[in-house]
């Protein structure tokens, strides 16, 4: 039987290299020559154990760490981020800013508003989020400042980020790995893994302990970084799959040069699917140029009723997940590190015949 090729520009889980893939399904039969399957083996394995170190060296490593930050393999995703700072870091009394950028951006707002007060110092709602809005002053007593870097569902991204005198927390799950972020600048960082780290199971956490320190009222275990941290993620049983793929992953990019090589390939496919955007008369992107996000490449069809067609005609083609989010319509095309410039060359084929094949050669 002969496999269609298949470009796979999912947003998540997304794409992952073929040889990590290997790897990984190898060492659900047999890991390392141990006759045990990954799947079987006790966390607190000296083997294991291994794993641990080598991912959270990876980590460092690859996003230049500093040492005063711990590095966390959390399980809930992204989302339950939302609200596990907010208990950290807000109280009753307290306010936070956040900036309302997307829907993810939305969602975090919602669980702030459980623990403390929200000010919400930017909103781009009323232009349907298709740009990163400016970024208002906050207060000197506000608790921490909260953005999104990659706005997964609209197509948008923040390319500098705002010292505003409070504490900087960004939630990075889609364009974390994915190009050069200063890590310094922020005092926590989160990300779900399954957009450019591993498959899902696993969030990714670094955070400054200068900002753990200032935690002074009771928070239950399961959401107090400091028992992550004091226990080295392993307070209870971490998501070990997810880790040790995320780890295989890793020394791929690793092997293949690291984060600032890989942003090089990054901008070169981002640039390519956009030019097409804005050459063929049938399409048009999102998000505003100067925000437009280099990982997922939002656009639709001037002419809606044709997006079903193009859909069925890319899918015949090998173009899987690009159907834009329920709520943005149209179509996203993500582009994480695994996806090769030749699926963008594939997608930008695809574009032209359509336009050839509906519309001539005018
Ligand atoms: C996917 C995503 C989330 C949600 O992640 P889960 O791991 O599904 O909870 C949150 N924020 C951003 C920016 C995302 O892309």
């Amino acid at each position: 039987m002969t496999i269609q090729i298949k470009h796979n520009f999912g947003a998540g889980p997304c794409i992952l290299p073929a040889s990590v893939l290997e790897q990984a399904a190898e060492a659900v039969k047999n890991w390392d020559n141990s006759g045990l399957s990954i799947l079987e083996v006790s966390h607190r394995s000296p083997k294991f154990e291994e794993v641990m170190r080598k991912t959270e060296q990876l980590v460092r490593e690859l996003l230049e760490v500093p040492e005063d930050y711990a590095v966390l393999f959390l399980q809930g995703g992204a989302s339950t981020q939302f609200s596990m700072i907010p208990q950290n870091f807000l109280q009753k009394h307290q306010k936070a800013a956040y900036l309302d950028a997307g829907l993810f951006g939305h969602k975090s707002i919602k669980e702030a508003k459980y623990f403390g007060q929200v000010d919400i110092v930017g909103s781009s709602a009323g232009t349907s989020y298709s740009r990163v809005p400016e970024i208002g002053a906050v207060s000197k007593d506000t608790a921490y400042f909260h953005c999104t870097s990659n706005n997964t569902i609209e197509g948008t991204e923040m390319f500098s980020f705002p010292d505003l005198g409070v504490p900087l927390i960004c939630d990075m799950s889609s364009d974390i790995f994915s190009r050069v972020i200063p890590i310094s600048q922020f005092d926590l960082v989160y990300a779900g893994a399954q957009k450019n780290m591993g498959p899902a199971g696993m969030t990714l956490v670094l955070v400054k302990n200068e900002l753990l320190d200032t935690v002074e009222h009771p928070v239950p275990s399961m959401s107090d970084y400091r028992i992550y941290r004091d226990n080295q993620s392993m307070f209870n049983t971490p998501p070990v799959y997810s880790i040790y793929v995320a780890m295989l992953n890793l020394q791929w990019l690793k092997a293949n040069g690291g984060v600032a090589e890989i942003e090089k390939e990054n901008i070169a496919k981002a640039a390519l699917l956009y030019a097409e955007i804005e050459r063929n008369p049938l399409f048009f992107g999102m998000a505003d140029q100067e925000h437009r996000s280099r990982v997922n490449v939002c656009f639709k069809m001037h002419d809606l009723a044709k997006e079903e067609d193009f859909l069925s005609f890319a899918a015949e083609r090998g173009m899987v997940g690009i159907k834009g989010y329920r709520t943005a319509g149209g179509f996203r095309a993500s582009l994480y590190n695994a996806l090769r410039l030749d699926s963008v060359k594939a997608l930008v084929a695809c574009m032209q015949d359509y336009e050839k094949q509906n519309y001539g050669n005018n």
